[in-house]
């Protein structure tokens, strides 16, 4: 019989979780708190409450502003055997995104494994564990509660649920009047027409809530303790930033340089848009690659003024805000704090998982270390400076071939000498910061998850079998689809998607169909190929010529 397996959560890594488990033979049930797919990626929209931490977006989910678009390019975010549809833009608005999981569901007919409004309220041992490696879920739907075994378990939750706002750390936060929230509860912009905010934090919440507010408020300030870069999703001739960056040759290179040239090359490139300096944004210290900002707006907004940016707070007053290089803001109306989520399981105890201030002890992010079988794992649980989508579905692949039995993790010893490893590796490469406890190179992070499925390309190979392909996968961006061109899960419209993933990006924006104007270069081009082949004629009609009329005889 099939092994069974409860999937908490039916968003992005949920879904992709069902599919990748029935691939493997097992039998995935999925429970979904809410009466709808799309988890993080299904915008609702929320009441404004002043002054207010409980929840006035939907409980427990996370929560989206109208607004977002995403980060990552459409070839780079979709799921490795299913491309965004070619009509869709290169950087989807979260209706799109939901729109294609929707399409995703549809296609692999993964509804019918969802239990939807029903919550996950418990996940415990049973009392034979060690022997079985069951686990017991307690759900509640309709305020029926019920117990059900599984042999494993797929967390699928999200980690953008539960805000992170350490009052603490802004005295006089109390005697404020204005109004105060979490960028969690960001909904719309017209509650801030005319207004001065103040939005803390430089994360992507911090860089999008800012610039849409500061198109109607009367004065916007972003307030930053370390600065960040900020990038454009448009990189040069106007190609999306991640697929010009994500790809192997660029990272080989990355990786081959010594530490000091590659954060001076860096730093070169990230002020290639603007000057950061000059724009009070450089972070503090640029020897970390922390996240990025991906903004296309920020840079325009405080060059009109309509954005100032602001050192750390030092205190809050009833109706102004005091920074730490001593300067003051009077009159403001408003504060939205931008200060990221916290890790956070409601349904697991301390003996299943620990989470210390965001750090989660698992082995490449998926398997905890000290379970006596790797009967759970947590997908998405990674930031991997690039689709988190991409990421979770190898996460998951890997997974459903550990439950099957058809892979096997390494003892615990080596799983945790690794996991030191990478966490010392982490923190030299991005810092110690409580939002970079999840943060990880792209390709690095999928390469090492594709070697314990045995589906991370082998360029060498490629480069004997399949020449064209080797060079796209080397020197092109780092694609889903390269996951899936051999071993477990190997799909036979990888190869094509691979070479067609260029047109897929650029036509969307081509609706207005321009002849392009023959410059002067096409045409020196052409004179000079005509020259080339009239020369060639020439010489081989003069080599004709002579070869009849040289009077035969012996040659020398
Ligand atoms: P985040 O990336 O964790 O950023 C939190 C920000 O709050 C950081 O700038 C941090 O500053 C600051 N902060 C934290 N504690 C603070 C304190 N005590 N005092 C002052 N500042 C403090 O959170 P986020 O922006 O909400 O983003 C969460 C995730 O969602 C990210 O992965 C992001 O990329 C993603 N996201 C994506 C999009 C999109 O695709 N368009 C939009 C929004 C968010 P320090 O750096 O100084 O610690």
């Amino acid at each position: 019989m099939a092994k069974t397996v409860a999937i908490i959560g039916a968003g992005c890594s949920g879904l992709t979780a069902i599919k990748c488990c029935l691939d493997e033979g097992l039998s995935p049930t999925c429970f979904e708190k809410s009466e709808d797919i799309g988890g993080l990626w299904r915008y609702t929209a929320g009441h404004f409450l002043c002054n207010h931490l409980q929840e006035i977006v939907e409980e427990k989910r996370a929560s989206l502003y109208n607004s977002v678009i995403t980060n990552t390019s459409k070839e780079m975010m979709c799921y490795s055997d299913f491309p965004t549809p070619e009509d869709f833009p290169t950087y989807l608005h979260n209706s799109k995104v939901l729109e294609y999981l929707r399409l995703y569901a549809a296609h692999f007919r993964l509804l019918q494994y969802i239990q939807f409004k029903t919550e996950v309220c418990l996940v415990s041992k049973t009392p034979d564990f060690s022997k079985t490696g069951q686990w017991e879920v307690t759900t509640e739907c309709s305020g029926v509660k019920k117990k059900e075994c599984f042999d494993a378990v797929l967390i699928c939750n999200g980690h953008h649920v539960e805000p992170y706002l350490p009052l603490e750390s802004f005295p006089g936060i109390c005697d404020f009047k204005g109004r105060y929230i979490h960028s969690r509860f960001y909904k719309k912009y017209e509650d801030y027409r005319g207004k001065t905010v103040m939005v803390v934090g430089v994360g992507n919440s911090a860089g999008d809530i800012a610039v849409e507010i500061s198109g109607v408020a009367k004065q916007v300030y972003v307030s930053t303790r370390e600065g960040t870069w900020v990038l454009s999703r448009i990189f040069h001739k106007g190609l999306p930033l991640d697929m010009s960056l994500q790809t192997r040759c660029h990272f080989w290179i990355m990786n081959s340089l010594p530490a000091g040239l590659l954060h001076k090359l860096n730093a070169k490139q990230m002020n290639s848009w603007f000057d950061h300096d000059n724009y009070g944004l450089r972070p503090k210290d640029t020897s970390w690659l922390k996240e990025p900002m991906v903004n296309d707006h920020l840079p325009g907004q405080i060059l009109c003024g309509a954005i100032r940016m602001k050192p750390h707070i030092r205190r809050f007053s009833e109706s102004s805000v005091m920074f730490e290089d001593g300067s003051r803001v009077d009159g403001l109306d408003d504060v939205i704090f931008a200060t990221g989520y916290t890790v956070f399981f409601p349904f697991l105890d301390e003996s299943i998982v620990t989470v210390n201030d965001n750090n989660v002890t698992l082995y490449k992010n998926v398997f905890p270390l000290h379970h006596e079988k790797p009967t759970m794992a947590f997908i998405g649980l990674v930031q991997p400076l690039g689709s988190l989508l991409a990421a979770s579905e190898l996460q998951v692949r890997w997974a459903a071939r550990i439950f099957k039995g058809a892979a096997q993790l390494p003892p615990v010893a080596k799983m945790f000498a690794h996991f030191q490893s990478t966490t010392e590796r982490r923190i030299k490469c991005f810092g110690r910061g409580r939002n970079q406890t999840l943060q990880s190179y792209f390709i690095d992070y999928m390469d090492e998850v594709a070697v314990e499925i045995g589906v991370r390309p082998n360029i060498m190979r490629l480069l004997v079998t399949d020449p064209k392909l080797a060079v796209q996968v080397f020197f092109g961006p780092s694609t889903p689809y390269q996951y899936r061109l051999t071993g477990p899960g190997k799909w036979s419209g990888a190869r094509k998607a691979i070479l067609t993933q260029w047109s897929r990006t650029i036509n969307p924006a081509r609706t207005r169909v321009v002849q392009r104007p023959k410059d002067s270069g096409s045409v020196m081009r052409h004179i000079f190929v005509l020259c080339g082949l009239t020369t060639a004629i020439l010489i081989g009609f003069y080599c004709v010529k002579w070869e009849t009329l040289r009077p035969s005889g012996p040659r020398f």
